[in-house]
């Protein structure tokens, strides 16, 4: 069985994670969401709210799981007995760093492959930090979240404009 993991933070998850989601849930018999801790970023939303939240907009996809986990991503893949990281490639941007933590994965983990899927051209610029920053002005989400998590993303929003804590 090909099993993929696909590690980011989804905070939260916008339209350009769920298409590659899509695409890489066609390619490989499982694929496992792995919601990774960041001790770098401060979230908007906790671990436990991403996973629901990437549990919702793929309900309808069978062969997905949602983990999270604050394990290297290296060691968190030869545990689930997977061999293949997928990863979203926008533009020009993610591909520096990208390469650079394909290539300590592998060294790492010399079994681990890192496959890049393309973004789709119209989710080419689009972050979750750019959908945050969005938020702030109320421009119409739809073609950048998925409308379940739109409700979810709006109230959050709200919670923190009045200053209370996300
Ligand atoms: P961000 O906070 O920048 O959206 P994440 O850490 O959540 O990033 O992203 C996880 C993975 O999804 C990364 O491989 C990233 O390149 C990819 N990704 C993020 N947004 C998109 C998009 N719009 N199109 C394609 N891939 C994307």
């Amino acid at each position: 069985m090909k099993i993929a993991i696909y590690p980011g933070s989804f905070d939260p998850v916008t339209s350009g994670h769920l298409n590659i989601i899509r695409r890489a849930a066609s390619i490989f018999d499982k694929l496992i969401i792995c919601v990774m801790v960041n001790a770098g970023k401060s979230p908007m939303f906790t671990l436990d709210e991403r996973v629901e939240l990437i549990r919702r907009v793929t309900e309808d996809i069978p062969n997905v799981e949602v983990d999270s986990s604050n394990e290297l991503l290296a060691d968190y893949a030869r545990r689930k007995g997977s061999c293949v990281i997928v990863k979203g490639l926008r533009a020009g941007s993610d591909f520096e760093n990208e390469f650079q933590m394909a290539l300590i994965n592998r060294k790492i983990n010399p079994e681990l492959d890192t496959m890049f899927l393309t973004s789709e051209h119209q989710y080419m610029y689009l972050s979750s930090s750019a959908v945050k920053e969005l938020g702030r002005y109320n421009v119409d989400l739809s073609d950048f979240l998925p409308e379940q998590i739109i409700p979810d993303f709006q109230k959050r929003i709200n919670t923190i404009r009045q200053g209370g804590n996300p």
